[in-house]
């Protein structure tokens, strides 16, 4: 039996995918392109129209290549609006983020359905049938309770991806007036701190060293747990992430932790003083501060918490702490309903004034259900100037971007090898991450997953790092012997 999984969306929804797959190949199944599979399993972002088109893109080609293949839709986009989905030829699932920790066995299911003799599935799909929609002859699982929607029970593995994702939370509680997530992931909920530490000393024991901890909203990590485990009763004290944090530092071997996307105001004083404390070293040197727009007025009408000073000032802040080395990157997004020329000013001043390594940017894209949509409405911004501002903010990513990178022509860092495309493979290069997230192309092959020092030499056309080893590649560790025992 075989299945492929296809990945859309953020890195939050990235690490639900890792999981689905990680699942169905421990339950023995093999990954396949989707022309061969038996089950496709397509992961939905909804974070635009656009990707709900390209979505629905997929499954069409997917159905038109492999007919047979059953598939199963789950992700956002599957939670959003899954009657829509379910229509659609070749669709025999849909699983929406509120039951996803059902997606692995339903897609088992799937997998193996003309297979009387297959493993036994965890899940009944017949007994999950009764929760289907009538009218609908896909399974549809999906409701606004979110019981069932955290895959915690998959282990995060050194594999085909050697920096993996573990998503140690889930929804979100603010209210952005654009945003369609608190609808399709439900509140914020936390991975409980001895599950996180659990899967951190198993992925050390396989001989993982960078390991990525992802989030809808990572930095409310742990406001929805009771209290620190082993607390004394009568302090009773909450657990936060920057706990979370030194709880790994203090209780596993993990080389290296990368921390994905943390909202401005979620970067207090005690998560900032850990970059100072273990920053370039066992915590990568690497911040990612959702901006979204540099005008007071525009981030009031975005629901926002936070102005123009307190990004400013966050920034100076991690800056002091990580140093000049730090790589800064930014969600930012044009054409939010009633935007003006000088709004969007405001925010390309914004940038040119931080150095941002890089930026991710996105057109404003009215979703069904948000406050933003009758905003939309009644204030459209038209789409000739979006485009405008999007062309401008792209020249300006760039110009940073480069800005950036070109500070370490010459110089010593430390990265991880990765996964080498064969074109890249080809002409005895590597592919490598630096610990502050730069791309890199490294002369001379090596495999994936090796802790190294290079030295940067120049950028190539395409603006990664080229690099040469600075310092000899230590031999890898035995996997068994980087097992420290959970105290
Ligand atoms: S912080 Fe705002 S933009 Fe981010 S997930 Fe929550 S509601 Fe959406």
């Amino acid at each position: 039996m075989s299945f492929h999984v296809e990945h859309f969306g953020c890195r939050a929804a990235r690490a639900d995918g890792e999981a689905v797959s990680n699942a169905l190949l421990a339950a023995g199944l093999s990954e396949r392109s989707p022309a061969a599979a038996d089950v496709v399993v397509v992961n939905t972002c909804s974070v635009t129209a656009e990707a709900d088109r390209a979505a629905r893109a997929f499954i069409r080609r997917a159905h038109r290549l492999n007919p047979a293949a059953r598939i199963l839709v789950t992700g956002c986009y599957a939670q959003r609006a899954p009657g829509e989905l379910a229509t659609l030829p070749g669709v025999a699932a849909v699983v929406g983020n509120s039951h996803k920790a059902f997606a692995p066995s339903v897609a088992l299911q799937l997998a193996s359905a003309d297979r009387p003799s297959a493993s036994v599935p965890i899940v009944s799909v017949q007994s999950l049938l009764a929760s289907s929609q009538p009218g609908h002859h896909a399974l549809i699982l999906a409701d606004d309770k979110f019981a069932h929607s955290f895959l915690e029970e998959t282990q995060a593995v050194p594999g085909a991806q050697t920096r993996p994702n573990l998503k140690i939370q889930e929804g979100c509680d603010n209210r952005c007036s654009f945003c369609v997530i608190p609808q399709t992931r439900g509140s914020s909920r936390s991975l409980s701190a001895e599950a996180v530490l659990r899967q951190v000393s198993t992925f050390v024991a396989a001989g993982g060293n960078e390991l990525v901890f992802s989030g809808i909203n990572l930095g409310r990590w742990g406001r929805d747990l009771a209290s620190v485990p082993g607390a004394p009763l009568e302090s009773m004290p909450r657990p936060t992430l920057p706990w979370l944090v030194r709880q790994i530092f203090n209780e596993t071997s993990l080389p290296r932790l990368r921390l994905s996307s943390i909202e401005p105001m979620d970067w207090d004083a005690e998560l900032i003083s850990l970059m100072d404390e273990f920053g370039g070293d066992r915590l990568a040197r690497h911040a990612h501060l959702p901006l979204q727009s540099g005008s007071d007025a525009v981030l009031r009408r975005m629901h926002r918490r936070y102005r123009p000073w307190h990004y400013t000032e966050k920034v100076a802040a991690l800056l002091r702490a990580a140093g000049p080395d730090l790589t800064l990157g930014a969600d930012v997004m044009a054409g939010f309903p009633g935007e003006t020329d000088r709004e969007f000013e405001e925010t390309l001043e914004l940038i040119r004034s931080l150095p941002f390594g890089y930026l991710h940017l996105f057109p404003f894209s009215p979703r069904p259900g948000t406050r933003a949509w009758a905003l939309h409405a009644t204030q459209p911004v038209p789409p000739a100037v979006v485009e405008e501002r999007m062309a401008a903010l792209r020249m300006l990513a760039a110009e940073k971007s480069a800005t950036h990178r070109k500070r370490f022509i010459g110089r010593d860092i430390d990265a991880i090898t990765l996964h080498t495309p064969p074109a890249l493979a080809s002409l005895a290069c590597t592919t490598a991450l630096t610990e502050n997230f730069l791309p890199v192309d490294l002369a001379g092959q090596l495999p994936a997953n090796r802790l190294i020092r290079l030295r940067v030499t120049g950028l190539t056309p395409d603006g990664a790092l080229q690099a040469v080893l600075a310092a000899p590649v230590p031999a890898p560790v035995p996997a068994a012997s980087q097992l420290l025992a959970m105290r």
